[in-house]
């Protein structure tokens, strides 16, 4: 994959992160509440990437995305 902004290749890796309620998009001023639920996420125009947990349990999130050093741009793939 290219990056966006300069156009040189971008290295593969991932978002990942541990005990965590989820990963979401959301657009400005969204919110993912007291407790996620994906139709929650959804009506805002939101998008679940994964989740979402509503649980003391462990969980793992991980995202395959690309990163420029150089520009500082993450593309995440969903
Ligand atoms: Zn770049």
């Amino acid at each position: 994959m290219n990056c966006p902004v300069c156009g040189k290749e971008m290295e593969k890796g991932k978002v990942t992160t541990d005990y965590s309620r989820g990963l979401f998009f959301l657009p400005p001023g969204g919110k993912i509440g007291f407790v996620a639920t994906r139709k929650g996420i959804e009506k805002q125009g939101g998008i679940v990437l994964d989740g979402p947990y509503n649980t003391n349990l462990p969980n793992e999130t991980e995202i395959p995305a690309y990163i420029c050093r150089d520009c500082r741009k993450i593309v995440m793939e969903y």
